[in-house]
């Protein structure tokens, strides 16, 4: 059986992974909170996790692995956007919920097992929490319980801190009703207004970690195998999980191995609304940001996945653009004699992603096994990855000769409906020689125009010396137009610029 080695954030070192019992490996990832598209950001833990359950279920059998994605329903963030647009909490959570799994779904990352709802496991974290007051762990005040951090001596351990530092690193919240400044809301009231649940301590909603706690008890036990998340949420977020669980269960370990991807940044800044570099996943697919193409969810994978999940990832769109090709270039060959391969993925793809997810490295490999024209091993291969290179062929934007325009959009529609002037070639053509290319059909369409067929003739000659193919064209709407055909992506752009 392969060996799967992983980087443990709570040991700070790659560990040979251990599955508890190999016939139900339990993964729990940190889902989104449900308010909003997600952004890009929000993808990367999305994409990353998706990578190793695809990987677990080639290790131990597809049958024998768990994985847990919850989704906050319940949350302030989701009650301020129900305040701000008068629109019904459920409403909201409902729907941005779709969103995100058909964002996720684009972006070829699989269904979970399960994705539980925060607020279909309330009964479960007033249990919790009332075992917590029970064994001395908690405590409730004012309408609110908190969390004795003092009583869990190993508060801390997972991001490596003291007490000390964190009160000092942290915002924390002070508030009259807390013994200690670290300490943190299990449970708050809520008023009348406000979404709540009847408890011991008032009508009120949980805070934010219990539902972790609460749900990955429920659905994957005391003891699971690996807990995962951006590493945004290493504190407090997991070290508050952990200090509840391992104190509601003393006699469970919680997650023993504990993963966090590093965070997502564009064009080398962080994203942010007022860098105007903010993106959700859906603007990117829809073409709805500032390079205006619609970015294929395969590509967007591609680029996430060709940074290693624990190095900070940049987004720029000149990786989008080499991803497209790159994917363009396998698909077409996945598909070059018709019959779709099945069969075991090549196994140095598989050591390397189970080399703590070398998903770089697992790329460069594919890229191998196309220059080595193995075309059944790159189809079966990239699939464990999540490309599915059949489905990539039937794009529009994978097709082999693609039109592309002066603004870099694809038309699926053919030479019907073309624009006027165009440039086709396999794969990417540089800026450059896509200019020089368009001058020159303009050059040749003018002569065209003006009935210089003797220059117009001599000119398409010297083209077709640089491996350049002028061809005319009709649009439907009878717009008389132009295209360059490059045999060669390469070519140097100057000697188009000289033909006249
Ligand atoms: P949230 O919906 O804010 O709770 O976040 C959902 C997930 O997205 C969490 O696992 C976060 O760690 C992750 N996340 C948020 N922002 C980024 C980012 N810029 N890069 C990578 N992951 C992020
Ligand atoms: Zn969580």
């Amino acid at each position: 059986m392969t060996e799967i080695t992983l980087y443990n954030t709570k040991t700070r070192r790659k560990e040979r992974f251990d599955p508890i019992d190999p016939a139900n490996v339990r993964m729990y990832v940190c889902g989104p909170t449900v308010y909003d598209r997600a952004h890009l950001g929000n993808a990367r833990p999305a994409v990353v996790f998706d990578v190793l359950y695809r990987l677990l279920r080639h290790v131990y059998g597809s049958d024998h692995v768990t994985y847990v994605r919850n989704i906050t329903d319940v949350d302030d963030k989701i009650i301020a956007r129900a305040d701000e647009t008068g629109r019904p909490i459920a409403e909201i959570t409902e729907k941005t919920t779709g969103w995100y799994l058909e964002d996720m779904g684009a972006l070829g990352v699989l269904a979970p097992d399960e994705m539980p709802r925060a607020t279909a496991y309330i009964g479960q974290m007033i249990a919790m929490i009332e075992w917590l007051i029970a064994s001395g762990h908690a405590y409730a005040a004012e309408g609110h319980v908190l969390f004795d951090v003092t009583s869990y001596a190993e508060y801390g351990a997972l991001s490596g801190r003291s007490v000390d530092d964190m009160i000092a690193g942290a915002r924390v919240e002070v508030a009259p009703y807390k013994r200690d400044p670290m300490d943190f809301v299990l449970w708050k009231p809520s008023t009348p207004d406000q979404p709540g649940w009847d408890s011991p301590w008032g009508r009120g909603r949980p805070g934010w970690h219990i539902e972790c706690s609460a749900m990955s008890h429920a659905l994957l036990g005391e003891t699971f195998d690996i807990h995962g998340g951006g590493n945004d949420l290493t504190f407090p977020h997991h070290e508050n999980e952990i200090a509840q669980s391992r104190c509601a269960h003393p006699e469970g370990g919680f997650a023993r191995y504990w993963l966090h991807n590093e965070m997502l940044q564009v064009e080398g800044r962080k994203m942010s609304k007022s860098l105007g570099n903010f993106f959700t996943v859906h603007d990117l697919l829809e073409g709805y940001w500032s390079g205006g193409w619609k970015v294929p969810g395969p590509v967007v994978r591609f680029v996430f996945l060709s940074t290693h999940y624990r190095k900070p990832m940049d987004w720029t769109e000149e990786k989008a653009k080499q991803a497209r090709e790159t994917l363009r270039k396998w698909a077409q060959l996945a598909v070059s004699d018709g019959v779709s391969p099945n069969g075991e993925p090549d196994s140095e793809v598989v050591e390397l992603l189970a080399e703590d997810l070398n998903t770089w490295g697992a790329i460069a490999r594919l890229e191998q096994l196309f220059d080595d024209d193995q075309r059944e091993q790159l189809t079966v291969s990239a699939r464990l990855l999540g490309f599915d290179l059949n489905e990539i062929a039937r794009s529009d934007w994978a097709q082999p000769f693609s039109y592309e325009t002066e603004d870099g959009r694809f038309y699926k529609e053919g030479i019907d409906y073309l624009p006027t002037v165009g440039v086709m070639a396999w794969g990417g053509v540089p800026d450059e020689l896509r200019d020089a290319s368009l001058g020159l059909v303009h050059r040749w369409l003018r002569y065209r125009r003006e009935k210089d067929w003797a220059r117009a003739d001599a000119l398409k000659a010297q083209a077709a010396q640089f491996g350049v193919e002028l061809q005319a064209t009709r649009s439907k709407n009878g717009v008389n137009g132009g295209l360059a055909h490059l045999s060669d992506t390469q070519l140097e752009p100057s000697k188009l610029d000289g033909l006249h």
